[in-house]
């Protein structure tokens, strides 16, 4: 096929024991899915249903990257998260048959404007400019196949900054999948990041942020 421009590259993650590259068509994004970070940032976590915004494909930055500091910000957050990839898709899909669909999982970083995501609240404005920036998607390496239950964990500089079990979300990942299958038709080279616990807090230029998540490689940032 002929283009008018050349072709934008397909973003893509690394995956642990292969060369080959999960190719990655969209990422979306959980908010408040455990219930510590619901109520630091002011909400009930009882009474909401999951709700999505996204980020570019293109936003990804891979584990060990340097990243400029934002522009347009003062305050420019860390969220560490589990980041699940999906192999295949549908519209629809139940939480028992949503296991089946995912490729692997990763660690994650949703680096947030959180002083613009503030604004939008306030204003009832969208997300998009707070969390869908230029290099605002730190994943590292994708594990293939199911992951068990372990620990989630941020630090910024060597200190711990936010500590939970991935069995304190919410929402189960079978059970976003499913939300989300009802909101878009899901697709191979789909990601989702499953929300933060509490603990989110501000990186400044020269600190070195790492996610980590048992059984998975880490995501880890340097703020340039
Ligand atoms: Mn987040």
């Amino acid at each position: 096929m002929d283009y008018v421009i050349a072709p934008p590259a397909c973003p893509s993650v690394a995956v642990e024991g292969t060369a080959a590259r999960f190719p990655v068509r969209r990422i979306f994004c959980v908010g408040r899915n455990y219930a510590d970070h619901a109520r630091e940032m002011g909400n009930d976590p009882d009474r909401e249903p999951p709700f999505f915004f996204n980020k570019p494909a293109d936003a990804l930055v891979a584990s060990g990257a340097t990243v400029a500091y934002p522009t347009m910000t003062a305050d420019f957050h860390y969220e560490a998260e589990l980041v699940v990839a999906l192999a295949g898709g549908g519209a629809g899909i139940s939480p028992e048959a949503a296991p089946g669909l995912i490729f692997g999982h990763a660690a994650g970083n949703d680096l947030t404007r959180r002083d613009l995501q503030a604004e939008a609240k306030q204003l009832r404005r969208p997300w998009d400019m707070a969390k869908g920036f230029d290099a605002s998607a730190v994943l590292g390496a994708i594990r293939p196949g199911p992951l068990a239950d372990g620990a989630i964990r941020c630090t910024v500089n060597g200190t711990r900054r936010q500590a939970a079990r991935l069995s304190d979300m919410i929402w189960p990942v079978p059970d976003i999948i499913a939300h989300l299958s009802r909101l878009v038709v899901l697709a191979p080279g789909d990601l989702i990041m499953t929300g933060t616990p509490a603990g989110v807090g501000a990186l400044v230029t020269g600190d070195r942020c790492v996610v980590e998540i048992d059984g998975l490689a880490p995501a880890t940032v340097t703020v340039g």
